[in-house]
């Protein structure tokens, strides 16, 4: 994996043993002409051809239907502007003042969904005495069913916004919608795209236009390639400011919710200067797993977590189960503080 150059283009077509003479050489002129380095191994009619160059260089034509090619394998990653290559540093983004990236360990707590004045003003006051530095809390829901909640709407950031003012905390909230993607954005201070949208490039593109950071979910059905190709459809679009958040992955697995892919942290901070973070709520769907995942997280060198936090989950009109209660989260958060002294 480490081998992949991001950025670069570079290419190898393996000839057929039956390729008539002239095939590889009118390949090896194509790829010349447009910029690309070509070395060839073996000898015609069986010989490798190896192209490297810069991405436009190496164009990605139907290799395979050129005559006297056996096989083409294209080793180039499509994103570019996210790629470590691209930039070396680690990007630190500045959600409202708080900074999130290398060097820090940055918790987002709060309810899956906005219900009340009351609970979600129970739920900041909460989390913020116990050290969390961003609200979470959503005014749009991307439901399974059409017939569960769907969150409160504008009403919904109007209230994250009071919460904000009377707790000093930044918030997140999910945009589900290319038209809400203004709306959203006036309001929250980091926009989320959710798992089920990953792949909503019209979306993407909005939040690339705006001036907010964006919080790219992993889909769930995603690669971590197909995870940094959205982001780069973000980047690309003129916002650098974004965080990519592991949130599990479907496997075969019923007991979980999902599996946290754990090692697609360290892969991605090695990939992508973009910070990491991990949401141990909907990777686990249960509140016991939550701390666990969450230690795991940190130890495993994310840049933050993502934490449901309801101030009374059996009432909790989304994702009830996985939320942990203010005491809970109040002694995960002394947990953190002393597994992030020795990190
Ligand atoms: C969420 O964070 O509330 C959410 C809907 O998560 P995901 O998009 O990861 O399913
Ligand atoms: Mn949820």
């Amino acid at each position: 994996m480490a081998a992949v150059s991001n950025g670069d283009a570079s290419l190898i077509i393996v000839m057929s043993p039956t390729a008539a003479p002239g095939d590889l050489e009118r390949l090896v002129e194509r790829l010349r002409t447009s910029g690309a380095g070509v070395e060839v191994a073996g000898r015609a009619p069986r010989a490798v051809l190896v192209a490297s160059g810069e991405p436009g260089a190496v164009p990605s034509l139907p290799w395979e239907a050129f005559p006297g090619v056996e096989r083409a394998l294209s080793l180039t990653t499509p994103f570019r502007f996210v790629s470590r290559d691209y930039h070396p540093e680690r990007t630190i983004v500045r959600v409202g003042g708080v900074p999130l990236g290398p060097g820090g360990f940055t918790v987002i707590a709060g309810p899956c969904a906005v219900e009340s004045r009351e609970q979600l003003g129970a739920a900041a006051g909460a989390v913020k005495a116990a050290g969390a530095a961003i609200l979470r809390g959503d005014a749009f829901k991307p439901r399974t069913s059409p017939y569960s909640f769907q969150g409160l709407g504008r009403a919904g950031l109007d209230l994250l916004a009071e919460v904000r003012e009377r707790f000093g905390l930044p918030f997140v909230a999910e945009v589900v919608d290319p038209r809400d993607v203004e709306l959203v954005a006036g309001y929250a201070d980091l926009v989320r795209i959710g798992s089920r949208n990953m792949s909503n490039f019209t979306l993407l593109a909005e939040a690339g236009r705006q001036p907010r950071p964006v919080m790219l979910k992993r889909g769930f059905t995603a690669t971590i390639e197909e995870w940094l190709d959205a982001a780069e459809y973000i980047y690309k679009e003129g916002n650098e400011q974004i965080v990519l958040c592991e949130r599990g992955i479907r496997t075969f697995e019923p007991r979980t919710r999902n599996t946290l892919d754990i090692s697609a942290v360290p892969l991605a901070q090695s990939l992508s200067h973009l910070p990491v973070v991990v949401d141990p709520s909907h990777a686990s769907g249960h509140r016991s797993l939550v701390a666990p995942l969450t230690l795991a997280a940190l130890a495993v060198g994310a840049d933050g977590v993502m934490i449901d936090v309801h101030p009374e989950p059996e009432s909790a009109l989304v994702d009830g189960p996985q939320a942990l209660t203010p005491v809970e989260f109040a002694a995960l958060m002394e947990r953190v503080r002393a597994l992030a002294a020795v990190r």
